[in-house]
């Protein structure tokens, strides 16, 4: 604006002495100029304002894109954010889910069907199992297998399959595996542990490189639950177990006993009952001591386990007894088990301390339902039988005789 003040200035002067000099008539000629030199000096005013406001506005526009790219990336940035925080809290609920419904269970059987219902809902894979490992002196066996198919396929397929590959797949680290096959299928194993212990497997076909991520995390977990099964096996068994001869407790025997009745009447089946006895027991603790008498217990023990079926129970029903249910099994096929017992202590030599001793046992028998239908009568009858076995003079097998 302080040019146009001095221009109007300039052009004061200049019509001052235009008007002096001019003649009539120049007066208007000096306006004119006056006037067109003022508007071509605001013009060029105006335009380099205009050039400056663009300027301005340029610079402005261009921050403001700046900013705007800015704020887009931090919105695509949190965007990012939630959806993992959304993955990450899917995964807690259902890790919250799967530990919920696996700490109800207690046996294998139990949380491998809560694990495969989960992965079933939860994943993409053909085929999933759980390898179960036992330990047996410094070897590695595997135990039971469990399976889970998320689609139909061949299952016939499976029958092939080595698990003892995969067990050996672990032998030089405990570090899961995951690989792809040259069909484009994929398989991935990870090792189950329980206080640094290799009790596990868990094994899945066909799941994406993403998805095994969030099926390690499952695995850890299961891990934990199967820890726990583990513990309540081996506190059940000691639990039912009797410390020295390793056979089923008194107290185990009366349930099992009495399932074993239930079952055989409602399924019509005959068992037999037998009740043993060390002959002369006392004698070889007196004798020998009581040290040679524990192990003579524990081998008359095995001797009566080994000569017996998976589904047969033996107990240990007192000091020097024993009982022996044999489910489907009538009178006669009892008199040979018996038989053989017997006969196979009588021809053992027992070794216990430097010592080298013979012993024999005396058993009798009752039959459901022949001699009774009632666990209470069978016990008595068997104990019975076994009264008249020592008084006929020993190592003899006798049955109940009404
Ligand atoms: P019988 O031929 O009539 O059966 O005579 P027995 O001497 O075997 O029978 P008895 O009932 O008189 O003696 C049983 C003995 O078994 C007495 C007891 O000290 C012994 N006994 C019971 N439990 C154990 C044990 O755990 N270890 C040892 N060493 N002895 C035991
Ligand atoms: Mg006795
Ligand atoms: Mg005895």
């Amino acid at each position: 604006m302080r040019r146009i003040t001095v221009c109007l200035l300039i052009y004061g002067l200049l019509l001052a002495v235009l008007f002096r000099i001019m003649p009539a008539g120049g007066l208007p000629f000096a306006v004119l100029v006056f006037l067109a030199g003022s508007i071509a000096v605001g013009l060029i005013e105006y335009r380099a304002d205009i050039a400056g406001l663009k300027a301005g506005l340029d610079s402005r526009i261009e921050e403001i894109d700046g900013e705007k790219k800015k704020l887009t990336g931090e919105i695509k940035g949190s965007d990012d954010y939630i959806s993992e925080l959304r993955n990450k809290e899917a995964v807690i609920v259902s890790l919250y889910e799967i530990t919920r419904s696996m700490s109800r269970e207690l046996t294998f059987n139990e949380i491998f069907k809560a694990l495969s219902d989960f992965l079933k809902e939860n994943f993409i894979f053909r085929k999933s199992s759980l390898i179960i490992l036992k330990e047996e002196g410094e070897a590695l066996k595997v135990g039971k297998v469990y399976k889970v198919f998320k689609e139909d396929w061949d299952k016939e397929e499976d029958k092939e399959l080595n698990y003892y590959d995969i067990v050996r797949a672990f032998s030089h680290g405990k570090k899961e595996i995951y690989m792809t096959r040259g069909d484009g299928s994929t398989f991935g194993a990870i090792p189950l542990l329980s206080e640094n212990k290799f009790v596990g497997i868990l094994t899945i076909d066909n799941l994406s490189k993403a998805d095994f991520d969030r099926f390690l995390i499952v695995a850890m977990q299961f891990a934990l639950e199967m820890k726990k099964v583990l513990l309540y096996e081996t506190v059940e068994a000691l639990a039912i177990t009797d410390s020295l001869t390793g056979l089923y407790t008194r107290r185990y025997f009366f349930e099992r006993f009495d399932e074993e009745l239930k079952r055989s009447k409602s399924h019509d089946f005959k068992f037999s009952f037998l009740m043993i006895d060390i002959d002369d027991f006392k004698k070889c603790n007196d004798t020998y001591g009581h040290l040679v008498g524990d192990v003579v217990l524990k081998e008359i023990s095995h001797i009566v386990k080994e000569s017996t079926r998976e589904i047969d129970l033996t107990a240990r029903y007192g000091g020097e007894e024993f009982s022996l249910i044999l489910p489907e099994t009538d009178k006669a096929g009892a008199m040979l088990v018996a038989g053989r017992i017997r006969k196979k202590i009588e021809e053992n030599i027992f070794k216990a301390y430097d010592e080298k001793l013979k012993m024999t046992v005396s058993i009798g028998l009752a039959v459901y339902p022949d001699d009774s239908q009632e666990l209470s009568d069978l016990i008595e009858r068997a104990d019975k039988a076994l009264y008249a076995a020592k008084s006929s003079g020993k190592n003899i097998v006798c049955e109940y005789k009404g």
